[in-house]
């Protein structure tokens, strides 16, 4: 489970401090898919950021399974997020020269973890590219690219999947096949995912929605 008690976010800019979230508060229950929905500039990506532990709030609580991520140290956070947060965003941030393959097993290497290729083929499959594991970057539609990076985000089966407007670069049919599948896999690994979109009709087929205005939840 996740709580979020009271989240504030300033950012101090030129024209002085500019309060963007005023206490954020909900939970997110084990295999539930939340959306983070408000208009452009209410603060969804900051948010995301800070369940991500990309940033940090100025007060208020992000706990995952009791854990308090902003009381880690920086090394600690940093194993926490490799290990349990996958994120994914409109650009799906391959690594250019590596395969599908290799960009799907990435994270297991980076944690240093024992893996064998075959996972990684599999969930590519899965997501439908069984015949593109060795294709590079390059050589995959965005549609496709944004699939690897759904493999890539549910090969350490995270505690939370984060997603920011992960369909922003595609046109809406392809979007539409991506998130189909997005929903499939996160339903049939029991996953919990945290989507931030402004697209209401993916909004509509998650579990809940989280709609930020004025630095509120107003559910
Ligand atoms: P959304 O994702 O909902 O479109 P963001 O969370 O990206 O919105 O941004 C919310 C507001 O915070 C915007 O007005 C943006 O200009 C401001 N903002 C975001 N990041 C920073 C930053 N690092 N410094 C100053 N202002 C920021
Ligand atoms: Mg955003």
């Amino acid at each position: 489970m996740i709580e979020i008690k009271n989240l504030k976010k300033t950012f101090s800019t030129r024209q002085g401090p500019l309060e963007i979230l005023k206490g954020i508060n909900f939970e997110i229950k084990k295999g539930e898919i939340i959306a983070i929905t408000g208009f452009s500039g209410s603060g969804k990506s900051t948010l995301l950021g800070l369940l991500a532990g990309l940033d940090r709030p100025q007060s208020g609580e992000i706990l995952y399974d009791g854990k308090n991520l902003n009381q880690l140290s920086e090394p600690e956070a940093q194993k926490f997020r490799a290990q349990n947060l996958s994120l994914i965003f409109q650009n799906h941030y391959l690594i250019p020269h590596l395969t599908a393959l290799e960009n799907v097993v990435l994270p297991l290497q980076i944690l240093g973890l024992p893996f064998e290729s075959q996972q990684a083929e599999n969930l590519l499959t899965q997501v439908g590219l069984g015949d593109r594991l060795n294709h590079y970057p390059s050589e995959l539609s965005g549609g496709e690219s944004q699939r690897v990076a759904i493999a890539r985000g549910l090969i350490i089966k995270p505690l939370v999947l984060l997603a920011d407007e992960p369909t922003g670069s595609l046109d809406t049919e392809t979007g539409n096949k991506v998130m189909k599948l997005y929903f499939d896999l996160v339903r049939q690994n029991k996953l919990t995912s945290v989507i931030v979109t402004h697209n209401q009709e993916l909004a509509s087929l998650c579990d809940r929605e989280l709609k930020l205005s004025q630095g509120m939840i107003a559910e």
